[in-house]
């Protein structure tokens, strides 16, 4: 089965994570703040906080920006779940703005739609989470005007786009937003086998966001309440978590971060590939706006029409054929646990079209031009079987 992601492990990688085994520290040690050096670098970001996951960078970023009971967050229907969930550990509402069918990110249309019909109800959200769809950037600036114009918060859920670019800056620069977050998990552009990254130009948002991270303790006396007592002495300010990244993640993150360059290119190259071999073929390639870059997380294509039988049949034909397709995203307000918030189907019609459509190929750095044939000769028996 060519699988529809995969991480690519050099023999570099191998020795960054073997030389942390043989030195002091496993944990907390001088390889997390090197990542997060080096990907606040890479990216333009001030203040960079490691974690352990993209979910948890999400959640205290949530928590940073002050989320809690009584709050509404909205986000994207299409996306991982995590996006919605963050809102949800905060004891937050969460709502979601439909996606623009072109590029499947959250439409800038429907959002202002949603916050004029809000402001009229008195309940506009405290924070929205744009999310850039399989490597797309959303239309940040539109967003970025809208939370000025209606005092939300922004929190990039930029877990498939580091390495994205936008109006000649980067993913993760947090030029139109308060915080964004990266993941470092196998399938996404660059790993750290679990892992999780906080980019924010915000000093404040980064010392909330370390403190979440690590019980919601402080060792700065600075920021003690009750009086420096010892060279042992800390203190709990906040409730929070161990949502620590080790430093066997952060070695194997920091030596991936030098080829994420090259991955990105080679995931671009393989992209415009597959668009000129889909040629001719019933199925709608990704849309990539002019003034951005996909770091292609994802090559999502689509049936002409949201057609669930034939949706279907094509994914067990792939299937068959030994291509591991996948669906990005069952849209997030179907799944059982919203629908029991009061969520159900026909609520945002563009991102259950796309579910019903959409099929993620085989898209990593290690995709052999072959493979990439075979996942096209597949879709080429699946168009015929089904009739497309
Ligand atoms: C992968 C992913 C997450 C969660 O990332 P983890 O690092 O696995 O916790 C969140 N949001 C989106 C859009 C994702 O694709």
């Amino acid at each position: 089965m060519i699988p529809y992601g995969r991480q690519s492990i050099s023999d570099e990688d191998i020795d960054a994570v073997t030389r942390v085994l043989r030195s002091d520290f496993l944990t907390q040690g001088p390889a997390v703040p090197q990542f997060e050096q080096g990907v606040a670098t890479a990216v333009g970001a001030k203040h960079a906080v490691a974690v352990n996951s993209a979910t948890s960078a999400l959640h205290i970023a949530c928590l940073a920006l002050d989320v809690g009971p009584g709050d509404l967050v909205w986000t994207s229907p299409n996306t991982f779940v995590a996006s919605a969930n963050c809102a949800r550990y905060c004891g937050a509402d969460v709502d979601f703005v439909d996606i623009e069918p072109s590029t499947s990110n959250m439409s800038v249309q429907a959002l202002n739609d949603k916050l004029v019909a809000a402001k009229q109800r008195g309940r506009l959200p405290k924070v929205v989470i744009p999310v850039h769809f399989a490597g797309q950037p959303c239309d940040m600036r539109e967003i970025a005007e809208l939370g000025q114009a209606y005092g939300f918060k922004i929190i990039e859920d930029a877990s498939h786009a580091i390495g994205a670019k936008y109006n000649n800056g980067s993913i993760g620069d947090c030029r139109y937003s308060d915080i964004a977050v990266f993941s470092f998990h196998p399938v996404k552009i660059i790993t750290s086998g679990e892992g999780g990254m906080i980019l924010t130009n915000n000093s404040d948002l980064a010392d909330r966001s370390a403190m979440f991270r690590s019980h919601g303790i402080t060792r700065d006396t600075a920021k003690f309440k009750i009086v420096d007592q010892g060279p042992w002495y800390y203190e709990q300010l906040a409730l929070g978590y161990n949502y620590r990244m080790i430093d066997l993640e952060a070695a194997l993150g920091l030596s991936q971060l030098r080829r994420l360059d090259e991955f990105v290119d080679r995931r671009n190259e393989l992209a415009r590939r597959y668009d000129a071999l889909l040629e001719g073929l019933p199925f709608v390639g990704p849309v990539v706006k002019s003034d951005r870059r996909s770091s292609f997380h994802l090559y999502v294509v689509r049936l002409p029409r949201a057609d669930r039988e034939a949706h279907l049949k094509a994914f067990l034909a792939l299937r068959e054929s030994g291509i591991g397709v996948n669906l990005h995203y069952i849209p997030v307000h179907l799944q059982p646990y919203y629908r029991e918030l009061g969520f159900g189907p026909g609520m945002f019609p563009e991102a259950e079209a796309h579910a019903q459509s959409a099929i993620s190929l085989p898209l990593y750095a290690d995709l052999s031009p072959d493979q990439q044939d075979e996942v096209v000769a597949a879709l080429q028996k699946a168009a015929r079987h089904i009739s497309l």
